[in-house]
Parts: structure tokens; C-alpha cells; sequence
């Protein structure tokens, strides 16, 4: 069937707001199913972190979201207004998310392991009006940069806090508590373009500052419709996304997918490991669990001990994402819980899943799989960039099976990005001759199955969450004994890469272990543990192209660091603070 055809049939699953006033996402998510036969069904299952199990049925899904709804409408937020959000998995993420959207404003999704000038960096090139956070995230992330972000208006704090309209912290934050439970719950969601700006996820590039890539609400045809091809996902299914809310698999598969099938979806608030993990997928009987190759192999690691002691009778489908899964942790994952395993691969830019392993388990081990329906994908040739060649706006195929080359998506798939806020030309450089392309690496073998390759960039992939050099090396070199500094990923045993830096001290510094646990300390602080370098070389040069540009595979291939970094596991280790495959922070 033709691509658009595909699409449209996916389309026509969809109710649209009533009337013919349009699509938006959080109608299909919540008050399609509320005004139907499944308001009763449970909605969300968050379960607490002090142990509680809270259920939300989609009728009160649908009375929490108009209570957010309205709270936004009176700080006078509305259609195209951008609401960021920093917080860890919990029902208050869901809420906000859905709220802003059911008030054609734009949900704006922070990762909440980010440091305060992360935090600054993306609130003001969102230009949020609004920031949904914790008292403590508040206070460690937001409160020290507040002063260089004049477009923010209000900060809403989730728990804790006084009484409306102050906050223990006295300077302009808002406790929610009060005013959601003042605020009437009957909304009605306003005309929505289906094309109408809906969020808004930041992912970093080799160069230049953090890519903030717009969706629509017409997005969600593509969340529906790839959770059922590529999850096999239905209404009855007690689905659990492992991702954090801070990432696009946190809302596209987090939020959005599992509930526009009327499917309940299953949080897990604050820290998670290895074992709260099991207790979950027992306790709440997940069916499908969509989660990362890190998490497998914290699981892997803490033995099969852990999950013989949990009854996962219910799981019928592990799906994994974010980083390659190799085909022994697969192999591992499907004896040690029991349910076949699928790998499915999508970015940012996609908005929800393009190419997977098929359900029916035909693919080969260690394969990306192929692209979904409605999904036309192309390998093209490369040129001496390690990119696309691009002629005359044209690109060209790579010329037989098993050759390396840049994946590429016809564009026109309805979650693709409409552009990067504020930088047209980044966006139209993603395009050529009809395609988008990934800047991922692959190659397609004689039976037409996909195998990852690598990135064409320098973007760091540690334990699925991209990391841009460019943000860590422009830390790095704020601190008065770096001259020059450059960024790069290292093998990882848990985390696939681990985020390292070389620097070249400034005259007069003395390199050694005491500048190191500086430096180190200097960017965990300002950075956060998730993008925060693990280890510290000192070099007395950076390899450089002519023109001056950074070599950083260089780097990489002559081994530095000489030292292994520090944790071992990276930022994985179960004992770790701040987590960042692993889900939400502490607040
Ligand atoms: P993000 O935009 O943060 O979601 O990251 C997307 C990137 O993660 C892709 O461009 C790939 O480099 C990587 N990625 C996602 N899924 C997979 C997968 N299944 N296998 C290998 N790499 C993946």
C-alpha cells in the first residue's frame, strides 16, 4: 500500500475533537476514552516511592488534566505558550504534559538529571512562560539561574511548598497543590490544527547549542499506530516505558501511545534498579515493557537470582531502544524473562518508531529490522565527510547490499519534526532530494534487513541519551585552568559509552589529581551527573583538522583516557544519585 495510504488509515483510528474542531493529543490520549466505555479502565498505575500503588482511571485522568488545564488559563497560558517541564516519572509529569496540551499550549520536556545551566540553556530557547518542577529541583536547578531567564514567569511546584502563591523558597514560585484542587475539571480543549505546535524535545548535535526539535499534534497518529506495528500494543495491554520524561521515549511512548490505545500505563516514581524493576513488572503485570540495552544489562548484571524470585507470567513482549542491542544481551533478556525481544530504532527527530525487529521474531539476531509501514528508508552513499553525499540536492543509494552508509527517511511521516526552534537552516540541512537524513551509520544486507552501524557525528550515546561535546567542552573551558578542552564517548561496560574529556591546562595550572576532581566536580555541578564528563585527561594539545576543528575520534582511537573511568559503569551504577537510563531523580 502507498506510504500516505498507510498513514491515512492510521488517521481514520483516531476520534478527533468533536465537532471536526481538529486533533489534538491529549483528546486521543484522555477525554476520547473518558466520555467512553473506558472511563472506568485504570489509566495510569504510578507506583509511589514510598510503595504506594496509585491507579488513575481515564475519567480521572481526564478531571487531573482539566484541573491543570485550567490552573495554565489562569496565569493567562495558552495556545502556543511553551510550558517546560523538569520533573522524574510520575503522575504529575503525565498531568502536565497532557494539561498544557489540552490548552494548545506547548510541552516542553527537561531531563531532570540536568544541571542548572542545561536547565537555562534550553528554558530560554524554549522561551517558556512556565516551569513545572519539585521544591528540590527548583531550589538546586532553576532557583540559581532564574535571574538570566526574564521570559520565565512562573514556576509551579508540584509537591510540597506552602500555600498557593508562595513557597518555602520565597522568590516567585508557585505550589500547584492548592490551586489544582481550587480549579474547576470540566475543560474543553480549544480548536487544534492538527499541524498546531504541541512539544518541543531537545537533542544535541556535534556542533552548536542544543537542537530543540518541534512536533505537532498530528503526531500521535504516528504514536498510535507504531506502539500497534512495532509493540503490537492494544487497549488491554499493561504497558511500561522504563524512559525518562525528559527524553522524546518519555512522552511519545511514556505518555502519549499507551493511552491513546486506552491501554494502562505503568509509572514507576523516583530511583529505580534492578530490583524495584522486577517488583514492578510483577506486581503491576506488565504485558509490554519498552525499555533500553542499559537497563538489560543492569538487570543481566544483578543476576538471574533477582527475577526468579518475581512471577512475569503477564510480560509477553520486551522492546528495547536507544542504543544497539547486541544480540547475546537479547538472547539473555528473552531467556531470563520469559517474552520474545524486539529492538526498534527511532531519534528525536522521528517522533516515535521507524524501523523495528518484527513481532513474528523472523529478523536476524543483532539486527535493526526494517522499516515500519508508512516508513520508506534508503542507505545512502558516503563521502569523505563520513555523511550523505549531497549533489545538486540529490543524494544517491549506496550500490549493492552490505554497504556502509547514512540512513535516510523519505520525509512526510506525520510525527516527523516541523523544524528546530529558531534555526531554520539546521533543519533544512537535515534534508535533501526528498529525505531526511539521520546521521546514522548503517548498512542493509541482500535480504533487506537493517544493522546499525555507528553515528556519522560525534554525538555521545550514554545509556541512550544523546549527549552534544560542544555543551560539555564550553563548561569545561569556563573553569580557569582549561585552555582548551574537547569531549568524546569511550566504551562503556554498562552505559555503551561514557561521556570523557581532554583538556590542555591553562599556562600555569598544574595538571594532577586534585585539578582533575576539580574539573570533574566543576562539571557535575553546572552539567549534571547525566552529561557530566567521568573522566578528565590532561593533553597538551587537541588533535585538529586544518581549518581547526576538533578531532575528536582521534581521541577516542589513541585511547585517552589512560585512565578507566572512575565508576565503572559509568553513570549506571545501581548506587548512584542521579541516574539517567535508570528514570526519574530524587527531588
Ligand atoms: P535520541 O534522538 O536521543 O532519541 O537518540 C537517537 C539516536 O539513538 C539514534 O540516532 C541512534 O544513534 C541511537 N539509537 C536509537 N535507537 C537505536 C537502536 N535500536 N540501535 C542503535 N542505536 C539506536
Amino acid at each position: 500500500m502507498a506510504h500516505d495510504r498507510i498513514w491515512d488509515e492510521a488517521r481514520r483510528e483516531l476520534a478527533g475533537l468533536p465537532g471536526g474542531r481538529g486533533l489534538n493529543i491529549a483528546h486521543e490520549a484522555v477525554d476520547r476514552h473518558a466520555a467512553g466505555p473506558r472511563r472506568d479502565h485504570v489509566a495510569l498505575r504510578c507506583h509511589r516511592r514510598d510503595g504506594r500503588v496509585e491507579a488513575l482511571t481515564y475519567a480521572e485522568l481526564a478531571a487531573a488534566t482539566d484541573r491543570f488545564t485550567h490552573v495554565l488559563a489562569g496565569l493567562g497560558v495558552g495556545p502556543g505558550d511553551r510550558v517546560a517541564t523538569l520533573l522524574g516519572p510520575g503522575v504529575e509529569h503525565q498531568v502536565a504534559v497532557l494539561g498544557t496540551l489540552k490548552a494548545g499550549a506547548v510541552a516542553c520536556p527537561l531531563f531532570a538529571s540536568f544541571g542548572p545551566e542545561p536547565v537555562r540553556e534550553r528554558t530560554a530557547r524554549a522561551a517558556a512562560r512556565v516551569l513545572v518542577t519539585t521544591p528540590g529541583l527548583h531550589r538546586r536547578k532553576v532557583a540559581p539561574v532564574r535571574p538570566r531567564l526574564p521570559r520565565l514567569e512562573h514556576v509551579l511546584l508540584v509537591d510540597g511548598g506552602g500555600p498557593a502563591g508562595t513557597t518555602d523558597a520565597g522568590d516567585g514560585a508557585v505550589a500547584l497543590t492548592r490551586l489544582l484542587a481550587e480549579a474547576p475539571a470540566d475543560w474543553t480543549i480549544p480548536p487544534t490544527d492538527p499541524g498546531a505546535e504541541a512539544l518541543v524535545h531537545f537533542t544535541s548535535g556535534t556542533t552548536g547549542t542544543p537542537k530543540g526539535a518541534v512536533h505537532v499534534h498530528e503526531a500521535v497518529v504516528a504514536h498510535r499506530a507504531t506502539a500497534a506495528w512495532a509493540l503490537g500494543l492494544g487497549p488491554e495491554d499493561v504497558f511500561w516505558c522504563t524512559a525518562d520524561p525528559g527524553w522524546v521515549t518519555g512522552t511519545s511512548y511514556g505518555v502519549v501511545a499507551p493511552l491513546a490505545h486506552g491501554a494502562t500505563n505503568v509509572v514507576l516514581e523516583g530511583r529505580a534498579d534492578p530490583a524495584r524493576w522486577c517488583g514492578t513488572l510483577a506486581s503491576a503485570g506488565v504485558t509490554v515493557w519498552y525499555t533500553s540495552p542499559t537497563a538489560l544489562r543492569l538487570l543481566a548484571r544483578a543476576g538471574d537470582d533477582l527475577l526468579r524470585g518475581h512471577d512475569l507470567g503477564r510480560l509477553r513482549l520486551v522492546a528495547s531502544v536507544g542504543e544497539p542491542l547486541d544480540a547475546d544481551l537479547a538472547a539473555w533478556a528473552r531467556r531470563a524473562l520469559g517474552a520474545p525481544v524486539v529492538d526498534t530504532w527511532w531519534q528525536t527527530e522521528t517522533g516515535g518508531i521507524m524501523v523495528a525487529t518484527p513481532l513474528d521474531g523472523t529478523a536476524p539476531a543483532g539486527s535493526l529490522g526494517r522499516p515500519l509501514p508508512g516508513v520508506e528508508a534508503a542507505v545512502l552513499a558516503l563521502g569523505d565527510d563520513g555523511r550523505a553525499v549531497v549533489r545538486d540536492g540529490r543524494v544517491r543509494p549506496v550500490e549493492g547490499p552490505g554497504i556502509e552508509g547514512e540512513l535516510a527517511l523519505r520525509a512526510g511521516w506525520p510525527s516527523m519534526f516541523r523544524t528546530y526552534l529558531g534555526d531554520e537552516a539546521r533543519y533544512g540541512a537535515c534534508f535533501a532530494g526528498g529525505w531526511y537524513l539521520t546521521g546514522d551509520l548503517v548498512r542493509r544486507d541482500a535480504d533487506g534487513w537493517l544493522w546499525f552501524v555507528g553515528r556519522a557525528d560525534d554525538v555521545i550515546n550514554t545509556a541512550g541519551h544523546l549527549v552534544g561535546p560542544v555543551e560539555v567542552e564550553g563548561v569545561l573551558r569556563r573553569h580557569p585552568a582549561v585552555a582548551e578542552a574537547a569531549a568524546f564517548g569511550v566504551p562503556d561496560p554498562v552505559a555503551g559509552e561514557a561521556v570523557a574529556a581532554a583538556v590542555v591546562p591553562a599556562p600555569g595550572a598544574e595538571p594532577g589529581d586534585a585539578l582533575r576532581a576539580e574539573l570533574l566536580a566543576h562539571a557535575r555541578r553546572h552539567l549534571g551527573p547525566g552529561v557530566a564528563p567521568r573522566t578528565v585527561d590532561f593533553v597538551t594539545e587537541l588533535p585538529r583538522t586544518e581549518s581547526g576543528k576538533i578531532v575528536r575520534r582521534a581521541l577516542r582511537a589513541a585511547g585517552v583516557p589512560s585512565t578507566p573511568p572512575t565508576t565503572g559503569g559509568a553513570a549506571m551504577t545501581p548506587d548512584r544519585r542521579d541516574r539517567p537510563a535508570a528514570g526519574g531523580e530524587a527531588r
